[in-house]
């Protein structure tokens, strides 16, 4: 059985109190659920305090962006090294936020996973198309087109390597989610393609993360798909009442 994973990504939200005390209640929510991988991902000023908060716990530390670099003139950047210090584990990469506001590339994506790779960081690969792609047909391209940018020269060993997120732009905090049909149709798309890339088995050990306006009450059916292997979270996830109701869901024990 392939791992699940959810994710919360925190993205520009809590004051560092706010941070740690969510942190606090995540790992109380999710205690005993053992068949999914948590990971939070709050923003680089709380790496830190939230670190050490769930230290020793089962949820896992994850940051917004990694430079691919160790350090240098790179303003604003961090460093793979600094979130090594931090007991980083995990890193979201190619957010569909910083593709748009920030004009990162599948080329600048490609250059950070590797690093974060190198240095023993797990990414979660962000890809997914906009509406406009959708609307004119072309969400497959465009999809393909960013997987293959994006894990150019890397190597997939599936089980505990890249994670993908399938997050379609027009669905991330719209509270329009993509159906559960129309989401298991672009994660075996995406399946194909890694069985297409790499070869089958590496394929099926790959985890594929839905995200995209999931919430305490979509999350079951989202979670039922069969190649949908967890989730990424944004808005849900500040919720410890709904972030744990999402865990729950993706848990086979639920
Ligand atoms: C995200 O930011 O990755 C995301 C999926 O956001 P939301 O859950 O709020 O749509």
């Amino acid at each position: 059985m392939r791992e699940r994973i959810i994710a919360g990504n925190w993205k520009m939200n809590t004051t560092l109190q706010e941070g740690v005390e969510l942190a606090h209640s995540i790992i109380q929510a999710v205690k005993g659920i053992d068949d999914v991988t948590v990971v939070i991902c709050p923003p680089a000023t709380h790496l830190s305090a939230v670190g050490e908060v769930i230290k020793g716990s089962s949820v896992g530390l994850g940051a917004q962006n990694v430079h691919w670099e160790e350090k240098g003139a790179f303003t604003g950047e961090i460093s793979p090294l600094m979130l090594e210090e931090f007991g980083c584990r995990w890193v979201i990469i190619g957010h569909s936020e910083r593709r748009f506001w920030f004009g990162e590339t599948d080329k600048i994506v490609n250059h950070r996973l590797r690093r974060a790779l190198k240095s023993g960081i797990r990414p979660i690969v962000c890809i997914g198309e906009t509406l406009e792609e959708m609307e004119s047909g072309r969400a497959y391209t465009v999809i393909e087109a960013q997987l293959k940018g994006s894990l150019d020269e890397v190597q997939l060993t599936g089980r505990g390597s890249v994670v993908i997120a399938y997050e379609p732009v027009w669905a991330i905090g719209t509270g329009r989610n993509a159906t559960p049909g129309e989401a298991q149709e672009a994660h075996s798309f995406i399946r194909k393609m890694l069985t297409m890339m790499y070869d089958k088995e590496t394929a099926e050990n790959t985890v594929i993360q839905y995200g995209g306006s999931v919430n305490e009450k979509n999350a079951a059916e989202l979670m039922a798909c069969e190649d949908v292997d967890g989730g990424l979270i944004g808005g849900a996830s500040l919720s410890v009442d709904k972030f744990s109701t999402i865990v729950r869901a993706a848990s086979s024990t639920s």
